[in-house]
């Protein structure tokens, strides 16, 4: 039996310098695709999406955690935060290099018999405030080691693994060299494990041409797909979407006006629901995706109508 359709949204975390940007263009590799629905307001969020036979994966990076930290900004805060909530899998990125100096100098001190926070508990320390945030999320996590390439020894990197892996439960520990090309960066487990942990669902990007597919577009297969996932075997044969209106606002709203067609009078309650209980759940599920690429506010305006011979037309 062939397996599901995998799609989801990886949320790449990690201090400054760790290699997320290497990182991100490695697995992009030459398939390359900036996701940039609307340029202006994802330009900084979606960094790039990757279609596969049976999965598609959209890498969103998450600044503002570590800067936001330090500026003590809770705004920027709670929407580095809210990244993390909207991905359906976090990397947690780790200098593996770095990690490993810093281990062997605390166990240097820890000889010297003085039992005083060393570098190691300080570097592992900046980990764990991302972690923190995964860890409120309830996310499954892959814990990336970067820089491998940088170690000689590697059996030194079991030292990392454990000190690491020991954070979070992470569904996964993948040793990588984001930097170096081809077999050695094995950004192909990375992948492969990727695909592993993503929930089952269907693209949400076309293959190609992502730049220029408009945000409408993406909003109305958005809504679609909810209807599928969330009406099952009720779906009426017959039904289509129409986003009537796109409007980006001042302060950063977006208003979007939706329509379902339906095509007899008696499939409206079936999608409208119990107190319209259905079609609120379809319209929630669908503004929060909608919300997540473009990293604004979304007021969703759904409605469902009855128009014989619409979907003719
Ligand atoms: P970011 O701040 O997390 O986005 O980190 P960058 O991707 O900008 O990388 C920071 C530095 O680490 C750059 O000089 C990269 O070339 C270097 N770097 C990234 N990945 C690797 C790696 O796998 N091995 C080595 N040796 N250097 C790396
Ligand atoms: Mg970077």
């Amino acid at each position: 039996m062939k397996d599901a359709h995998r799609f989801g949204i990886v949320g790449i975390l990690g201090r400054p310098n760790v290699g997320k940007s290497t990182l991100l263009n490695r697995v992009l590799g030459q398939k390359i695709a900036i996701a940039t629905p609307k340029p202006q307001t994802t330009r900084d969020r979606i960094k790039g999406i990757r279609t596969f036979d049976d999965w598609q994966v959209v890498w969103v990076d998450t600044p503002g955690i570590h800067e936001a930290q330090t500026k003590l900004n809770r705004f920027m805060v709670e929407l580095a935060i809210g990244t993390v909530a909207d991905c359906d899998l976090c990397y947690v990125l780790v200098d593996a290099a770095k990690a490993l100096e810093a281990l062997k100098k605390t166990a240097a001190k820890g000889e010297g018999g003085e039992a005083t926070e060393g570098d190691g508990d300080r570097v592992l320390a900046e980990t764990r405030a991302i972690v923190e945030h995964v860890a409120a999320a309830k996310k499954p996590a892959i814990l990336v080691l970067n820089k491998v390439d940088k170690i000689a020894d590697k059996s030194q990197l079991f030292a990392v693994i454990e000190r690491y892996s020991a954070l979070y439960p992470f569904v996964e520990v993948v040793p990588i060299a984001a930097r170096l090309k081809g077999a050695g960066s094995n950004v192909d487990a990375l992948l492969a494990a990727t695909k592993k942990h993503l929930p089952e669902g269907q693209p949400i990007f076309g293959a190609d041409e992502l730049t220029d597919k408009p945000m409408r577009f993406i909003a109305k297969e958005i809504i679609r797909e909810q209807l599928f996932l969330q009406l099952g075997q009720e779906l009426p044969y017959s039904i289509a979407v129409d986003v009537v209106s796109w409007e980006e606002k001042g302060d950063g709203l977006v208003v979007l006006h939706a329509n379902v067609h339906v095509a007899r009078k008696s499939h409206k309650p079936i999608v409208v629901g119990k107190g319209g209980a259905q079609i609120k759940a379809i319209g929630e599920k669908s503004r929060s995706i909608i919300e997540r690429l473009v990293e604004r506010k979304v007021y969703l305006d759904l409605r469902v109508k009855v128009d014989e011979g619409w979907t003719e037309r």
